[in-house]
């Protein structure tokens, strides 16, 4: 099983980082150890000092494929969540401040929150989704903002690596990030329905 992350799938949050608007999806990976199920609390690691959340639609890969055409796309997805794409910040500056490849800042145990999946209905494009952080909502995400596409995604990933059932795609997080912090509760809600629910300890 693999997870797939995209980053800087929504313009404002590419900006609010400084980073470029990329022309092609930035993709990469998370262990499947990284997934933190079942509303289970988060233990804030010791090797990082900043931690931040990045609330994500997570799409969940019913059928297997490679070179998927963007057309058909649609086939070899039914049912999507949200998660949280934790980040060790401090370290991610540095690695990719010396060009370095950034695993041990994205793909850390318990990085990968992960709400329970639903059955897709309907248009993809007319989902949203909030984040919330002690109640009050940190996070808005319309898809119909994402750079790519959900089914463009999965045609561009599917060149590189066979999707197999039951791979997740982490597609992007809309601005809004920030630091966690012990004590904090993160919920996602997609429409009015809560799918996860994290403490920090
Ligand atoms: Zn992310």
């Amino acid at each position: 099983m693999k997870i797939f992350c995209i980053g800087r799938n929504y313009a404002l949050h590419a900006q609010e980082l400084n980073n470029e608007i990329p022309e092609k999806p930035l993709v990469f990976m998370k262990p499947p150890t990284a997934l933190l199920k079942g509303d289970k609390p988060f233990y804030y690691p010791e090797f990082s000092k900043n931690i931040h959340f990045e609330g994500e639609l997570v799409v969940r890969i019913c059928k297997n494929g490679k070179h998927i055409q963007e057309k058909f796309a649609k086939n070899y997805y039914d049912q999507v969540t949200l998660g949280l794409d934790l980040t060790a910040r401090d370290l991610q500056n540095e690695l990719k401040s010396k060009g370095h490849p950034w695993e041990i800042a994205k793909g850390f145990d318990g990085s990968a929150v992960i709400g329970s999946f639903v059955p897709l209905a309907g248009d993809l494009s007319d989902i949203s989704f909030t984040i919330r952080k002690n109640n009050e909502i940190v996070q808005n995400g319309y898809c119909q903002d994402m750079l790519f596409s959900i089914d463009y995604l999965i045609h561009y990933i599917s060149q590189f690596f066979m999707l197999q059932t039951g791979d997740l795609i982490y597609t992007g997080t809309p601005a809004g990030v920030g630091p966690i912090e012990i004590g904090d509760v993160f919920e996602g809600f997609l429409q009015e329905k809560r799918l996860f629910r994290t403490q920090i300890k």
